[in-house]
């Protein structure tokens, strides 16, 4: 055993091979992946949960030798296909360790599957933390990278904007690490990379020393709001908005860094009990009676309608109740567009409200504001960006109807040069996300190179990526 630890996986004979996953591979009873959001399913060959590079590496030497794909997946919070495969699957939670903190330089190398909320424990035992955080923090580092995922701000870019290196396993075997200096290319096309460059094995990435942050939240007409939109959106480090199209209002956030201490605002009465319990059980009435789902809207704006101001740790206030399971879509806009965008959505869903027919959406739109940047396939290259998205929840995880109104709604910002979130369902074909991509083209010939044979691949890279006509519903949990 000890010498085929140490021989080359392309040495080791296949029986010894399948005995050195056994330790490693998931029950077969157990071997299925539902996404967070409880809307894509699929039951993969063989689940692998390895623990170090070496069973990585092996992985792939099986998957050579059995023509087999690998999906490396985190845990499975994408609310798409996008970890999806019924071949062979690469869990990455038990790769999950900091291998570095230099408090000094301000930079952390973790390992790809370590969930935030862990590397927010062990960064602020160091006096350190995230300079930006989307709404949770249950993802792992490996999928938050691989998907460009975003905070809030006019001034911080796409998480992947903080990574100063990564170490790649590449689908021939081989290691490389790759940085802006060091194959710049594949480091490029990595940081925003949706798992098909190589299994990430570790993420080098900048920190900052650790912050409280003053968030202050306000409610203010959608007009006030969007008319003023540059006075709201410039106005604090952390801005983000929280629409309720029913009452028209918009319930807006600014957060900046403070010395203040610790003053969490909210109670568990008002948030949890009344703001999620009870908001789940008038959804879970919503199913059955269309008319009410307005007036559940008009009762969660009202809950967080009075001016609150709140000092937390940062990653506490960048991170929100995202609720239940939920079908979502999200697309970034250039910011120039978001007003026009904005206001074309309201009459849509004026119309909507109008007709006695017509679709009564879950809430809210969240607005939220990303920096330019230059990876190729990050949303927001090129543009300082404002990100759109909308959600219709699940109540108990029962369905409710969403495609139309997503539909409508991914054609309206696909006419403001929206660009969908990659992690979440869309429906682009390579020949839109061309146009909107300048490297698109650069990334497809860099995946050709380091992985010809397409071994991580899977069916939503096909689709999306490749053009390959691949249905969109293909792990769809109600085909
Ligand atoms: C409730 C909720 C809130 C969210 N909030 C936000 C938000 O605020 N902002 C935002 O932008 N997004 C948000 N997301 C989206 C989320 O951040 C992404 O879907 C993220 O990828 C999920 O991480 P994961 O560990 O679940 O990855 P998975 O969904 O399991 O995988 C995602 C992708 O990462 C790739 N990947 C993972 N690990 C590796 C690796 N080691 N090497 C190579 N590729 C890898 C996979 O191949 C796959 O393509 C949210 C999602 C949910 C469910």
């Amino acid at each position: 055993m000890a010498s085929q630890l140490t021989a080359r996986p392309s040495d080791v004979p296949l029986e010894n091979l399948y005995n050195l996953l056994e330790p490693i591979t998931v029950p077969p009873e157990k071997a299925h992946f539902t996404n967070w959001g409880l809307s894509f399913t699929c039951t993969p060959a063989t689940i692998f949960e390895p623990e170090n590079e070496f069973h990585c590496e092996l992985v792939l030497e099986l998957a050579r030798r059995e023509g087999k794909t690998v999906r490396v997946a985190g845990v499975g919070h994408s609310p798409s296909d996008l970890a999806c495969t019924n071949e062979f699957m690469l869990r990455t939670t038990k790769l999950n360790r900091v291998l570095e903190v230099n408090t000094e330089k301000r930079y952390v190398v973790a390992q790809p599957g370590i969930i935030l909320h862990d590397l927010h424990a062990q960064l602020a035992k160091n006096n350190l933390a995230m300079s930006s955080v989307g709404s949770i923090s249950d993802q792992t580092l490996g999928g938050v990278v691989a998907t460009a995922t975003h905070g809030s701000g006019v001034n911080y870019g796409v998480i992947s904007t903080s990574v100063m290196a990564l170490s790649l396993l590449l689908a021939d075997g081989s290691r490389v690490t790759c940085s802006r200096n060091e194959h710049p290319d594949l480091f490029l096309a990595s940081i925003c990379g949706i798992g098909t460059t190589g299994i990430i094995l570790s993420i080098q990435m900048e920190v900052e020393p650790a912050f409280r942050l003053r968030e202050v939240q306000q409610s203010f007409p959608f007009d006030e709001v969007i008319e003023r939109l540059d006075k709201h959106a410039f106005s604090a480090e952390h801005v983000r908005f929280w629409w309720f199209p029913s009452r028209d209002v918009i319930r807006a956030s600014y957060s900046n860094r403070t010395d203040e201490p610790k003053n969490p605002a909210g109670s568990w009465w008002w948030h949890t009990f009344l703001g999620h319990h009870v908001i789940q059980f008038l959804l879970f009435l919503g199913r059955y009676f269309v008319f009410l789902n307005t007036w559940i809207a008009n009762f969660a704006c009202w809950l967080v309608s009075g001016d609150s101001t709140g000092v937390d740790d940062s990653y506490k206030i960048f991170n929100v109740d995202c609720r239940y399971p939920q079908f979502t879509t999200e697309w970034a806009v250039p910011y120039e567009n978001t007003q026009a965008c904005l206001r074309e959505f309201r009459d849509y869903l004026r119309k909507e409200y109008q007709d006695p027919h017509g679709i009564r959406p879950h809430f809210p739109v969240e607005i939220r504001f990303s920096a330019s940047d230059d990876i190729w396939l990050s949303p927001s290259s090129g543009h300082l960006t404002t990100w759109i998205g909308i959600v219709q929840y699940k109540p108990y995880g029962f369905n409710v109807p969403y495609r139309k109104l997503f539909q409508d709604f991914e054609d309206i910002l696909f006419r403001h040069q929206g660009k969908p979130h990659w992690a979440k369902a869309h429906r682009l074909q390579p020949d839109s996300l061309r146009k909107l991509y300048p490297r698109f083209d650069d990334f497809r010939a860099v995946i050709d190179r380091v992985d010809p044979q397409g071994i991580f691949r899977n069916e939503y890279v096909q689709r999306h990526i490749l053009g390959m006509p691949i249905d969109p519903r293909f792990f769809k949990k109600r085909p």
